[in-house]
Parts: C-alpha cells; structure tokens; sequence
C-alpha cells in the first residue's frame, strides 16, 4: 500500500489494513506525524514522536501476537484538556504551561496502548497510538478556539475562519487528514460546534457516560468527553472504547456498562420520527445553513423517517442559564489554580496575598477572567437567588421539554449554529456574539442529553455545515445509527478541504 493514502484512510480502514498487515502501526504513526510537523494551522500544541513510535511498536508487537482489538495502533491524539503522562498538559492556558501530569486522564487509558506504562493503571487500553496534544480554548471557554494562550487554530477549509471551539484544534486536525480521529470535550456544544466548522462527525455521550477523571474541568455539571472523527463509524469505535463506569475517580460517573456502540450502524431508518424544533429553525438560521440541513433532513426521509413538528419553548433561555451555571461552576473548579499547588506562580510577590492575585492575573486569559468574575458574582450572596438558582430552574425545565418532545419523536434533528464557521477576530470586541452562536448546542448540555454532529453539506463560502442529532438519555447508538445511514447516501463527510 502505498503511504501516500494512509492520511486520508478512516480509523474503520486502517483497522482494517493493520489486521491484514498491509501497513504497520509504525508506518501510519510516522506518516502522520511528518504531515503534523509541516502543519501550520495551530492545530497542534505538541508532538511527541519518540513516545507515539513507542507505543506504535508496542501496538504491532500486540497485532502479530494476535492480540488487541479493532483500534489497536490506529493514531489519534487527545484534546490538551486531558491530562497525559506522555505529553505536556496545558488546557489552552498559560497557567499550565510546561505541567507534565503524573497520570492519564481515564479515557486516555482506555484508549491507550496497553502497557505503554510500566503500571497496572496502563492496563485495558484499546491501543490507539497518541500522536500529540491539540489546541483548544483555554480551559474549554470559547466558540472559535480563539481564546487559546498559544493562538488560534485555522480552519482547514478556509484559513480565514475558525475551527469552531473549544475542541478547535481537534476538528480542524481531523479535516486537515493530520490524525483519523481525537478526542474532544463538550461543555455546552464544544464537541457538535467544530465537528460542524470543520465537516466532520463528533458525539457528545449522555453526561457520566464517559469519565470526567483527569479532564480539566470547566462545568463540572455538565462536562464530557466524547470522540471526533470523520465518519459515524469510526465515532462508534472510540466511543466504545471510551465509556463506562470509573466510580473510584469521578463521581460522576454512571454504573452503566461500556456498550458496542457499532451494533447499531446498519439498523434500518423505517419508521423513525425525527423532531424538528420550530424554535431552532427560527429567522435567526441563515438561509444556507437551513438549505443544508433540508437537503440532509430530506435524504433521511428517503431512508424511511418522517419528520415531526415539535417545540422546545425555553431554547432561547438556555443561553443566560448556560453563562450562569457554567461560569459559577468554572469559578469555583478553578480557584485551585492559585499558584501554590501547581500552575504559574508569578516570580516575585511580596506576600502570600499578592502571590495569589498576581499568578492569577498573569496565569489567566481574558475570556477565563470574566468567566471567574462573573460566577464570583452570581454564586455571592444577595445574588445567588436571583440568578444561579433560576438559572437551575429553567435548567430542569429545559430538561422536562426535551422529555414532552420525546414523547412524540425518536431523535431531535436541528442545525448546531446559526451560521457557518465565522472569520477570525470577527468578535473579537463582543464575547456575546460567541456566546449567542450557542443557541442551539447548550440545551442538550443543559438536558445531559446525547448530541452528535454529523456533516449535511456547504453553505456560505463553500464553508461545511453540521446536522446536529440530539437524542433522549443513553441513545448514542441510536444517533450514529441515524448519521452512518445518512452517510451511506450523501457524500459531505467523505470531502476534503482545498490542498489537503
Ligand atoms: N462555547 C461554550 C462556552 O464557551 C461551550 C464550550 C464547551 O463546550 N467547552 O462555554
């Protein structure tokens, strides 16, 4: 086989290559890595060639001992809020440049190679080889991956505009064919935005399906991790490998087992009931978007599902609950940054008091302060009624209309933004623009909800357009059942940006 393909081969295909020996764990791993070294999009925080060859030989030695499942030595890399003993962790912030974890983040382990690290906690890994750290919004706060302390990530389609965000560097790798698949988060859309941005396939998980262990958190409440890739099927794979229960290290976690999320891909569509939400197919939806996503809605439709109207009257308040919740959660979760313990620690404070304020003050980006600030504001006293309590409220009752809809309908089908990836610094003076173009991901964060994105075709400027498929609670096999059936008849997944 010739290496010049190896890039643009799914996970599925070089699964299968890898077990019909036709190419080696090392070749893949080396090829890839020499693309992510000539990369010049930002995509990358960090590589690590001697420890991804490392673990490439470990991964074919396990495949000619006729070992290791379907990933075993098929490259990824992992989002840099993940925390890895092989690489640098820096969750897109200064205050972590340089810190090296002691340990691996739960679901780098489990999809780790097996052994890799002379402990029992390296055990059980599916085998995948991690190439590298990618950029992301600092500490996961952003739409465009433009508050990341080490620069922004250019979107492979267009090196004007953005990634999307958080998981910036993520979705844009995974478009640019630098890495098959990664890893991803999703606070409130960071996993279904880009993968929409940038064209490809990304599922947010029911929250607690995937361990929060050694993920950097932002919202606790509603932070999880979840797999991007180009096709629902490679999706399938990692997130198979990425769930299940970890009750000894995140609380959070569910006690319900790791599932074959495969099983489901080839399921007939007959019958399906697709919700449509009028409010997320409101004026606010530029026409592009909307022509995309009809043309996916339609293809559907021929697959056998038929379309229903539903509502999800609270959408619009999902937004001010969202940037009350998240940011009091994120103001907390990241008083542990103080410079004592481990982060930046500004060089000389003239008291313990000063040394706080000033390893804060350098440590942190902007968007990260107002963030802090306003959720000092909204958890104080006097203030914590009026907003962060309502904001709950309205978080249940979000999360009661999703199950009025699922009443009527099996999925619930809308766009994942308003609008195409949008231009670098276009809202570089108003973060509310950012935060506005949420409207569509932050119910289902809110909910706990599974959400997948799944590409519908172009709209402005040749700019890729994502469908999102929000599903009721544990329905992850149901979405990229839906998204690889549609995929098998529509073709946008499978394109590649201009010179890639
Ligand atoms: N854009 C949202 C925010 O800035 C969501 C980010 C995320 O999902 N991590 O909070």
């Amino acid at each position: 086989m010739s290496t010049h393909a190896l890039h643009d081969m799914t996970v599925a295909e070089l699964s299968t290559a890898l077990a019909q020996k036709s190419v080696s764990a090392v070749e893949i791993t080396q090829h890839l890595l020499t693309r992510a070294q000539a990369d010049t999009s930002g995509s990358f925080l960090n590589l690590n060639a001697e420890a991804a060859l490392a673990q490439a030989r470990r991964a074919d030695a396990r495949r000619a001992a006729g070992q290791g499942g379907a990933l075993e030595g098929v490259p990824l890399a992992h989002k840099d809020i993940f925390v890895t003993r092989d690489f640098p962790t820096t969750a897109g912030s200064k205050m972590l440049q340089g810190y090296r974890s002691p340990f691996d983040a739960t679901v780098v382990r489990r999809l780790g190679v097996e052994g890799a690290q002379d402990d029992a906690q390296a055990s059980g890994g599916a085998g995948m080889v991690c190439l590298g750290k990618l950029n992301c919004d600092e500490f996961a706060m952003g739409s465009g991956n433009e508050n990341s302390a080490y620069g922004p990530v250019r979107n492979p389609w267009d090196a004007t505009r953005v990634p999307g965000g958080s998981s910036g560097g993520s979705a844009a790798a995974i478009a640019a064919r630098l890495v098959p698949a990664a890893t991803g988060t999703d606070t409130g859309g960071s996993i279904r935005q880009p993968a929409g941005f940038c064209g490809i396939t990304g599922i947010k998980p029911t929250y607690g399906r995937a361990s929060r262990y050694g993920m950097i958190a932002y919202a606790s409440s509603l932070d999880q991790a979840g797999p991007m890739a180009r096709t629902a099927e490679d999706c399938a794979l990692l997130l198979s490998a990425m769930c299940g229960p970890d009750p000894d290290r995140d609380s959070t976690s569910l006690d319900v087992p790791a599932e074959d999320f495969t099983r489901h891909l080839a399921d007939p569509l007959e019958g399906l009931r697709i919700g449509i939400p009028a409010e997320f197919f409101g004026p606010g939806l530029a026409d592009d978007v909307r022509a995309a996503l009809e043309t996916a809605l339609s293809a559907l439709e021929k697959l056998g599902a038929q379309r229903v109207p539903i509502h999800l009257p609270l959408t619009e308040l999902a937004i001010p609950a969202y940037y009350i919740i998240a940011p009091a959660e994120a103001s907390s979760n990241l008083s542990r940054f103080d410079g004592v313990k481990f982060g930046h620690r500004t060089p000389n404070p003239v008291d313990l008091l000063d040394m706080y304020k000033k390893s804060r003050a350098e440590g942190f980006g902007a968007e990260v302060k107002r963030r802090i600030m306003t959720g000092t504001y909204v958890l104080s006293h006097g203030y914590y009624d009026a907003y962060y309590l309502q904001a709950q409220k309205i978080r249940r009752k979000i999360a009661d209309d999703f199950q009025n809809a699922f009443q009527q309908c099996d999925v619930i089908a809308g766009p994942v933004a308003p609008t195409v990836a949008w231009h670098l610094g276009q809202n570089a003076s108003d973060p509310v623009a950012d935060y506005l173009a949420d409207i569509f991901t932050l119910p289902a964060s809110l909910a706990g909800l599974p959400g997948l994105c799944t590409p519908a075709g172009f709209g402005a400027g040749g700019m890729p357009v994502g469908l999102q498929l929000i599903g009721n609670y544990f329905a992850e096999a149901r979405l990229l059942n839906v998204a690889h059936r549609l995929q098998q008849v529509t073709d946008a997944h499978t394109r590649k940006p201009q010179g890639v």
